[in-house]
């Protein structure tokens, strides 16, 4: 089954034209799993999962947000409670290293404060989808310059005993690649996988195991070939799909089927 396993149609990019863009993923049945940012889209998160059989939701402040507002693990409890078994996931949570500079420039912080912030969130979250059973969506970026953020994130999944989960968008090396999956950690492949000229993601796809891998869109970013340009939707995960195939010199409809199983039972999707 084709299952985009990280989008964002919670965001305000599909604010004019929603339910079109949940007609194109009906048309496909598949499944989506949307995944808030912060508390406003964690909440349209799960009432999308609430209103749409087919769609799911996770709940977190990501990296890149938590010097807006506070993570109240207690207000995202509440929402995991409300949302019941639509809430599969906590997240996106995790190191970004690239934003770094909004957190200084904007708010003033060091970079030890600012790594030291993100820290705290990232264990918060930790703590609360081990207290609910669930599995954890992380983010990872590195900076320019500082190449630490997958290393960062390994150990404090490590230091926290946790092995459920995705690390998304997956951007490290190959290395730090095998040390996700030797935890337990799955990877997530977006439409980077269609233009990336480094060879680096290919290098990681041909290595990594089929029952680690997920397809996902990161919509409304990251559009795949033969989109670039256009904003990206859940449907588009199909391009995704079709290039992680030919990598991995396997049928697209395999993959989907792999991916998807993966997704389900990572997950636990109904
Ligand atoms: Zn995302």
């Amino acid at each position: 089954m084709l299952i985009d396993s990280h989008a964002h149609l919670n965001f305000e990019a599909y604010q004019d034209d929603l339910l079109e863009v949940i007609g194109r993923c009906l048309q496909e049945k598949m499944k989506v799993i949307n995944v808030g940012a912060a508390y406003d889209t964690s909440l349209k998160a799960v009432n999308l999962a609430l209103a749409e059989p087919s769609f799911f939701s996770s709940l977190g402040l990501h990296p890149i947000h938590v010097y807006d507002e506070e993570f109240e693990s207690d207000n995202f409890q509440d929402l995991i409670n409300s949302g019941k078994d639509r809430v599969v996931a906590i997240g996106e949570t995790g190191f970004d290293y690239f934003h770094l500079w909004q957190a200084m420039e904007k708010h003033g912080k060091s970079v030890e404060e600012a790594k030291a912030k993100q820290e705290k969130v990232f264990r918060a979250h930790i703590k609360l989808a081990k207290a609910n059973d669930l599995a954890l969506i992380i983010h990872g970026r590195n900076g320019k310059e500082d190449k630490a953020a997958y290393t960062d994130i390994y150990n404090v999944l490590k230091d926290e005993g946790v092995n459920r989960g995705v690390v998304h968008c997956y951007g490290g090396n190959l290395e730090e690649a095998k040390q996700f999956v030797e935890l337990g950690f799955h990877l997530g492949f977006t439409g980077i996988v269609t233009f990336d000229k480094t060879g680096v993601l290919e290098e990681i796809i041909k290595w990594i195991p089929v029952d680690k891998m997920l397809i996902e869109t990161d919509a409304p970013y990251l559009t795949p070939v033969p989109n670039r340009g256009k904003r990206n939707e859940p449907s588009y995960v199909k391009y995704v799909a079709a290039k992680v195939a030919e990598i991995k010199n396997m049928s697209t409809e395999e993959i989907i089927e792999i991916t998807g199983k993966n997704a389900i039972k990572l997950f636990n999707l109904e």
